[in-house]
């Protein structure tokens, strides 16, 4: 980057925090001494999590912008410089269909989340016919201020279909705890959930790491961060505190959410 004099990159959001982690190891700031003036986000829901998105343009001191797509499609959706809190769908070339995962209808209006469905019109060799990608998406109440007439969907892939899960009856998005968790500036950018079984009760384990520098103010910080989590999931979470660089750093997409119910179901 340095040598190339690069403006611009794209990765997934564990990839663009990592790089910004490792420059400042090696003693370069990303957004003093590097001439990024923009980062594409793909592979991972992070760009359109406010807090993930905010730690990204932070670090790197330029704007992010989220960008969907599957291996089995192609690239169906993007945000636009308006930048207003959603994705265009590329209508042009995607039928982007929305079901709801319960009843199996297809839901046409905007606020309620289901099972992405979408077919691609230019896919000749290997055609998908209502390919499930096992994105949850909603469609938005509104239109964009940049005049696309595409339709939007609000606030990127909420979540996969795969990992939204029933936690002690409540039903949990994996993207919400990592909103909660990532709002918190004493945190760093890694953490970690397990949910498990203690006895017939699911138990939910959530690993933070906290530099040395916060370990004082420790109670007050894990009571705030219990209640937001609270707030935003309905659930009670064990914390645990690990110092900072102790959890597993992931290069390309990562897995921070681990259901060891599943796998017991599954033997
Ligand atoms: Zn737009």
């Amino acid at each position: 980057m340095q040598e190339l004099k690069c403006t611009a990159f794209m990765a997934t959001p564990t990839y663009v925090l990592g790089m910004a982690d490792t420059a400042k190891k090696m003693g370069i700031d990303p957004g003093k001494d590097l001439s990024i003036r923009r980062i594409t986000c793909a592979g991972e829901p992070g760009a359109s999590i406010p807090a993930t998105k905010k730690r990204m343009e932070e670090a790197w001191a330029c704007k992010v912008y989220d960008h969907i797509g599957a291996t089995e499609i192609g690239a169906w959706s993007y945000e636009c410089t308006s930048q207003p809190g959603g994705l265009h769908v590329n209508d042009a070339f995607f039928l982007v269909e929305i079901e709801d995962v319960e009843t199996g209808q297809i839901i046409d209006g905007p606020g309620k989340n289901g099972k992405m469905l979408i077919t691609a019109f230019d896919r000749i060799g290997k055609p998908c016919i209502r390919f499930d990608s096992k994105d949850v998406i909603r469609w938005a109440d509104h239109t964009c201020e940049c005049g696309r007439t595409f339709r939007m969907i609000d606030g990127g892939v909420i979540g996969r279909a795969d990992d939204i899960t029933k936690v002690k009856g409540v039903l949990l998005a994996p993207t919400a705890i990592e909103e909660v968790v990532r709002s918190f500036p004493e945190l760093s950018d890694e953490y970690e959930v397990v949910v498990s079984k203690v006895g017939d009760v699911d138990d939910i384990l959530l690993k933070v790491e906290m530099s040395s520098w916060h370990v004082e103010k420790k109670d007050i910080i894990l009571a705030r961060l219990q209640d937001q989590l609270r707030l935003r999931t309905n659930l009670g979470y064990r914390i645990e505190v690990r110092p900072h660089g102790s959890l597993p750093r992931y290069q390309v997409k990562a897995h921070r959410f681990k259901d060891l119910r599943k796998k017991e179901g599954s033997h």
